[in-house]
């Protein structure tokens, strides 16, 4: 358990979080998992011990920053979660999370179903499905208190997937690296226009990683309009302006 060091240290030191004894092995599992899994076809990029510690594990337990007191208890979606991020090390450090992970992607949604079953998480859904679609089912549409994504694309796309899937009054939490302010502030009208409010931009410092890191906040302010979002691939290729 020695190699989760650099995660415990830094999330005591960044998040003021002390990992449990469970958490830390939790933790030790995702990473073995993460790595056994690689190398059979390309789930991350990352594979380094350290760097899933801190790029991974540490900078998805960031999000942390930006969640209100008793967030425990909100409802969750997180979009484009590929191997789990930043979803599940939220789940690890909180049982009580009402999850759903949304994946387009079969092999990354085989491998987020096969992590939870190993660590026994319950209340966490994953689903195989377009951001696109599940904004449109309603099931899905309006019905978390916070949707977030990290790296899955440009803020007029992504507040597209997310903003739907908000109950107004709820938030959308974008991760994004050193761009992010002025991506942001690009995206301002379509943010408007799909019922979003810029609400903050906290930056977040990993350690021994230069670039600054972005928490990027849209608040819910309006129904987003039922023609949104379109069809799957529309978004990307023709972003709202
Ligand atoms: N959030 C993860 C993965 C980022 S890669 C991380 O930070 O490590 C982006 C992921 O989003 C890919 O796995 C891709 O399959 C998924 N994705 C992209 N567009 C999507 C969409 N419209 N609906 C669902 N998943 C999507």
């Amino acid at each position: 358990m020695a190699s989760m060091e650099s995660l415990a240290a830094s999330a005591r030191s960044l998040l003021n979080l002390e990992l449990t004894p469970g958490q830390i092995a939790a933790f030790q599992t995702y990473a073995d998992e993460l790595r056994a899994w690689s190398g059979r076809f390309n789930l991350t990029a990352i594979t380094d011990p350290q760097s899933i510690q801190i790029k991974h594990f540490l900078d998805s337990l960031t999000v942390l920053k930006a969640l209100p007191p008793g967030w425990g208890r909100l409802r969750l979606v997180d979009v484009g979660t590929g191997a789990g991020f930043p979803g599940l090390p939220l789940k690890i450090i909180c049982p009580e999370l009402r999850l759903t992970l949304v994946e387009a992607t079969g092999k990354k949604v085989a491998f987020c179903q096969a992590l939870v079953a190993k660590l026994r998480l319950n209340g966490v859904a994953v689903l195989k499905a377009r951001a696109e679609e599940l904004g449109q089912d309603p099931a899905h549409r309006e019905q978390y208190d916070w949707a977030l994504a990290r790296a899955v694309a440009e803020m007029p796309v992504l507040a597209e997937y997310l903003l739907p899937l908000v109950r107004l009054g709820g938030h959308v939490l974008a991760q994004k690296g050193e761009g992010g302010p002025a991506e942001t502030h690009a995206a301002e009208s379509a943010v408007r226009r799909l019922g979003g409010q810029l609400g903050q931009i906290l930056p977040v410092e990993l350690p021994g990683i230069v670039e600054t890191r972005y928490l990027v906040i849209f608040d819910k302010v309006a129904a987003t309009p039922p023609a949104f979002p379109r069809r799957p691939g529309v978004p990307s290729k023709a972003p709202v302006k």
